[in-house]
């Protein structure tokens, strides 16, 4: 059984081809017999993909949705390479090394040699980066215990209710208890809250910078200090990660004073999202440890099967290299000031957007578009109508922005939220607000309390 299924149909499980070009239908389940001329089956394809939504109203995604056409060439190009393939590629190889030595530089990593021998990796996203750093962390953790023949059989990660799916994945998969504290009077974790959960199992301490669930950057800096004032009455000296998914490519260019990086000593690793606001297409994050004895050694694995032998630390083996590719092209075609321009503008049409969704006069924003150019807004009183029948409604000009409720402790509270990417416009915007207020109108109109609208 596949995971997503779309909703059954009578007929489900034959194609037929959308034109008359004599090439009958295809089974959707099961391998056709016979082959189809290449032609007609990119043909078969194309049109099961039409019905795709159009990436540009899609609000609700992180990821991106555009890049210039000449990083497209440049995937093209490397589309055959695979990353692990150490030696075949060796310039694959020196290219992720770079990016991960660029992104520990941006990130105030104390690299020895002139900022070239960072410790890290690409990863899928930052959810295998979620993976590999919580690894870490519960390795260390439970080398510790052992060494002080302490009990070593449950490690516990302590993180906001707001954080996302990968750590309670993680939590899952490698069977460590999600300690998830609740959200009291803040949209996500606080310094008390994250010191106060804190035990001698815990492995560490996952801070978020930017939310999913509404885009506000939790207070690293006073996270590491509260963790560095329980060292010191309790001697427990817990690690601090920081999911940078979103804004390890947003804070280093706009919020330059910001403290949130390896610049504090309790911050051990870090892991962003390439795919998200570093610009890539779908399939690369990275995740950078703050000194290789950050990085337990019996989690590297030599492979000598393809030539040569390479550490390794990741869970694929095969993943393709062009998506490091590109994301080195992008770090080599904007530069700093390139981000810093594309991340302001995202910031300013979000703050924009926020603006106009307070003038409205039905909501209430919980966030401003500006720390991750993303907001996050409920009605202010959802009586006559829900922000569900809200994402419903802007459904029917196109736009996908996603409702929900907000995590354990605001679970009251339901959400809109808009996230403003690469490739959004202020024209977009505008639209998109005029859509918003219709959208207001109808459901106003439509409500029980309302006369019924008359033609
Ligand atoms: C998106 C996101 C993730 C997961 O990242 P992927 O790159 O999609 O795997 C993890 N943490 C946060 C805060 C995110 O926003």
């Amino acid at each position: 059984m596949s995971l997503h299924q779309r909703h059954p149909q009578h007929d489900e499980n034959m194609i037929d081809s959308a034109f008359d070009g004599g090439v009958g239908s295809i089974p959707k389940h099961r391998l056709p017999r016979h082959t189809q001329s290449a032609d007609a089956a990119m043909r078969f394809v194309q049109d099961e993909l039409m019905l795709d939504g159009n990436a540009r109203q899609n609000l609700a995604t992180f990821v991106t949705t555009w890049m210039e056409p000449q990083a497209a060439t440049l995937i093209q190009e490397s589309l055959e390479k695979n990353i692990i393939d150490k030696d075949e590629y060796p310039q694959s190889a020196e290219i992720e090394r770079r990016c991960v030595n660029i992104l520990a530089n941006l990130w105030h990593a104390s690299t020895p040699a002139g900022g070239a021998d960072a410790v890290g990796c690409s990863t899928t996203g930052s959810s295998e980066a979620a993976m590999l750093a919580g690894m870490a962390l519960k390795w260390r953790w439970r080398a510790r215990q052992e060494a002080a023949g302490a009990d070593a059989t449950k490690p516990n990660l302590v993180m906001g209710a707001n954080v996302q799916v990968c750590w309670e994945k993680f939590a899952r998969y490698w069977d460590v208890e999600a300690r998830l504290v609740p959200l009291d009077g803040a949209t996500h974790l606080t310094a008390a809250q994250a010191a106060a959960a804190c035990d001698e199992n815990t492995i560490g301490v996952v801070a978020v910078l930017g939310s999913t669930f509404d885009g506000s950057y939790e207070p690293v800096a006073e996270i590491a200090a509260a963790l560095d004032a329980l060292q010191t009455s309790t001697g427990l000296d817990i690690p601090l990660h920081v999911d940078a998914a979103s804004g390890g490519f947003i804070a280093p260019f706009l919020d330059q004073d910001l403290r949130w990086d390896f610049r504090l000593d309790r911050v051990k690793s870090i892991n962003a999202s390439g795919h998200k606001y570093g610009l890539v297409y779908p399939g690369v994050g990275w995740v950078v440890w703050r000194s290789a004895d950050d990085l337990p050694k019996d989690l590297i694995f030599s492979v000598d099967y393809l030539g040569g032998s390479m550490p390794t630390f990741a869970l694929n083996f095969s993943r393709p290299a062009a998506q490091v590719i590109a994301q080195y092209y992008t770090l080599v075609r904007y530069g700093f000031d390139g981000y810093q321009r594309i991340q302001q503008r995202a910031r300013d049409i979000a703050t924009t957007i926020a603006k106009g969704v307070e003038q409205l006069g039905v909501f209430t924003l919980i966030s401003w578009g500006d720390e991750l150019p993303v907001l996050a807004f409920s009605l202010t009183t959802p009586d006559a109508f829900t922000v569900y029948d809200l994402s419903h409604e802007l459904r029917s000009f196109g736009w996908i922005v996603p409702a929900y409720p907000m995590p354990e402790g605001m679970a009251d509270v339901d959400v809109l939220r808009v996230v403003v990417r690469n490739g959004f416009t202020f024209d977009l915007a505008g639209m998109f607000l005029s859509d918003l207020a219709a959208s207001v109108e109808r459901l106003a109109g439509k409500a029980p309390d309302r006369v019924a609208f008359h033609h």
